[in-house]
């Protein structure tokens, strides 16, 4: 008698005749027509989640490069006008601390899109102390700069979720 093998219908892994779910991909094998419609649909949703957050944390990436790439050319410039070197490597420094944040965050972005997110509050705050009106200062930007690593952070939770019950993703 040849050996049949069983797969999941969604994630083609092989699983056991007493199973009623996949472990990989929660699929319901012993499930009606319609809960394996359900889990389908629900699949497509997962994966435009995943999508949409993969398109968040590349912005944030590119953000965090220009927040980066714009601290080290404030630097340069108080340099070259006031020789104030000292104001210079803390720029430098601060920008490059952005721009590795920015490279790691395609890597683990929970974790660097956090980093970056604090350290630019941190600063808009330092920024406060020094001078309150200075608050207004390219306000617009502050906001978008926010509100995205804001909103790739709740959407990289979100996919993380997704990712933990769902293996196959
Ligand atoms: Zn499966």
């Amino acid at each position: 008698m040849p050996e049949t093998v069983l797969t999941c219908e969604n994630c083609e892994i092989e699983i056991s005749p007493v199973q009623v779910t996949c472990e990989h991909c929660g699929f319901p094998i012993a499930g009606t027509e319609k809960e394996k419609s359900i889990f389908f649909g629900k699949q497509i949703a997962n994966k435009a989640a995943i999508r949409h957050a993969g398109k968040l944390q590349r912005r944030s990436s590119y953000i965090l490069y220009i927040i980066g790439g714009f601290q080290i050319v404030t630097g340069g410039l108080s340099y070259r006008n006031y020789h104030l070197r000292e104001e210079f490597i803390l720029y430098a420094f601060i920008g490059l601390i952005f721009m590795t944040f920015g490279y790691f965050s395609s890597k683990k972005p929970i974790l660097f899109i956090s980093l970056g997110l604090g350290l630019i509050l941190l600063l808009y705050a330092l920024d406060f102390i020094l001078d309150p009106s200075s608050i207004l200062s390219g306000i617009l930007w502050k906001i978008v700069i926010v509100g995205t690593l804001s909103y790739a952070l709740i959407s990289s939770f979100e996919e993380q979720k997704i990712k933990k019950k769902n293996k196959s993703l």
